[in-house]
This record gives structure tokens, C-alpha cells and sequence, in this order.
């Protein structure tokens, strides 16, 4: 194992010399093919959440002000009271480094390392070290295929594979093309919309268990809302949910 990994970022640390990659934010060179698209610098750039930021212990909105650790697990923002899921986190700002990430994983299917060990962290973390199961947002068929892959699925079997967690690309289904329709539309709007575009296929197959339903940015929730609306009523014990990263407003 050992012995592979050290081959691994030797060959990685060689191929870089040979083929040297830009850095997609500075233009800089990528110092290591585990670092994907950006270099290190922009990496240590981006912010990435810790167990010492204060957050909406459900949906993971950064929270101001401060509060001993042990009461860290009942700060609400209460906007996301209405949501299905029972708690949500990113690994870091939708900026810098995880932005670039996220906009090249909508071109190909392939995730950097950095990031799968980010996600790794976040998910050994509590409330989400309770998952049993990964389930991927699903994509509508019809853009699956005019996209080639849906890229929540490649996050969530890199990721279940690294924890050692079933991946399960079948129980949750996309009923309802929703996305042509959301320009223009408000938060409300959007909300209804999703809705009902989430279906169960194989309710045994999630029942009583404590899904983690991956997806590539958190904005205002609806569509993993509507994610774990579907799985709850269908059985399962709790739905959690991970993504990349999440907007953060100061
Ligand atoms: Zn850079
Ligand atoms: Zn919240």
C-alpha cells in the first residue's frame, strides 16, 4: 500500500515535470497532478471549513459570534427549518480552488485527489460519520446523456470507495426535467419546481438506512431538499448531505 502510494506520487511528481499544467486560476504551474486544476498556493487560498467554524449545525450556513464547543451542535439559522434532510455540509467556499474544481468536473468526469481527501474529511466528521449508504443527485436521463456522466456520481463513488461505504447510483431516481424551467424563477418558485422531481425506485434498498446524498454545490438546498423529501418518505432513517462546496456570504 505504501510501496503504491510512494510509486503513485512519484509518477504523479513526474508526469508533472514532463507535462507541466496550468494552473486554471493563476496561470502558474501545477506543482502535482493530485492537486487537479490548481496549484498550491491557490489551494491554500481557498477557505475550507474546520470543526472550529460556527455553523448552522443542519444546513452548515456559516454562522457569526461564538459559542462553546459543546454547544456547537444546536446553533440554527432556522432559514432551512423547512428542509428535508437532517443536516448538510460542504468542504469549503464556492471559491478559489473548489470553484475551479466544480467547473471541471462539468467537463470531465474525474476528481482530483485534494478533493477526495476533503471530502473524506468532512464526512469522518460528525453528523455525517453516521452515513451507511452514498447516494448520488441523480440527473435527468435525458441530460445524463447530453453530458456524457453525471458528475455527483463521480464525487459519490470516489468517495464511497475512499470511506468504504456502498454506493448506490439506483434507489433515487430524477422524474421531472426541472432545470430548463429555472431561469428567472425565485427561491419559491425553484423550490416548488424540484419538488417533485425525485422518486424511489427500490425503497428496500434505503429503508431504515442513514443515506449521505452527494452533490457538487449546496446553494439554496431545494434540490437535495427534495432528494431527502423522497428518501424519507420511503423509509430511511435520516438523509445527510455532502457537498464540494457551498456559497458563503460575510
Ligand atoms: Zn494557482
Ligand atoms: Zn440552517
Amino acid at each position: 500500500m505504501l510501496l503504491t502510494r510512494t510509486i503513485n506520487s512519484f509518477y504523479n511528481a513526474l508526469l508533472s515535470l514532463v507535462y507541466p499544467q496550468a494552473c486554471s486560476l493563476c496561470g502558474g504551474s501545477v506543482e502535482d497532478r493530485c492537486l487537479g486544476v490548481a496549484c498550491a498556493q491557490c489551494w491554500r487560498e481557498t477557505r475550507t471549513f474546520t470543526t472550529t467554524d460556527i455553523i448552522c449545525w443542519k444546513c452548515g450556513a456559516l454562522s457569526l459570534g461564538t459559542i462553546v464547543p459543546e454547544k456547537r451542535d444546536q446553533v440554527r439559522c432556522r432559514r432551512c427549518d423547512g428542509d428535508a434532510f437532517t443536516a448538510a455540509r460542504a468542504c469549503g467556499a464556492y471559491e478559489g480552488a473548489l470553484r475551479a474544481s466544480v467547473l471541471a468536473l462539468k467537463r470531465e468526469p474525474h476528481i482530483s485527489q485534494r478533493l477526495v481527501s476533503l471530502l473524506v474529511e468532512t464526512q469522518e466528521r460528525a453528523p455525517l460519520d453516521k452515513a451507511t449508504r452514498v447516494i448520488p443527485v441523480p440527473l435527468h436521463p435525458d441530460r445524463e446523456k447530453a453530458r456524457g456522466f453525471n458528475q455527483a456520481a463521480v464525487i459519490g463513488s470516489e468517495l464511497a470507495r475512499a470511506v468504504r461505504l456502498p454506493f448506490d447510483e439506483v434507489s433515487l431516481i430524477r422524474t421531472v426535467h426541472s432545470e430548463r424551467h429555472r431561469a428567472g424563477m425565485d427561491a419559491k418558485g425553484r423550490r416548488e419546481t424540484v419538488a417533485e422531481a425525485f422518486s424511489v425506485r427500490y425503497p428496500r434498498l434505503i429503508e431504515d438506512e442513514h443515506v449521505l446524498v452527494v452533490d457538487d454545490v449546496f446553494t439554496t438546498g431545494a434540490t437535495v431538499s427534495a432528494c431527502a423529501a423522497a428518501l424519507m418518505a420511503c423509509g430511511a432513517k435520516e438523509v445527510l448531505v455532502l457537498t464540494i462546496a457551498r456559497p458563503v456570504n460575510y
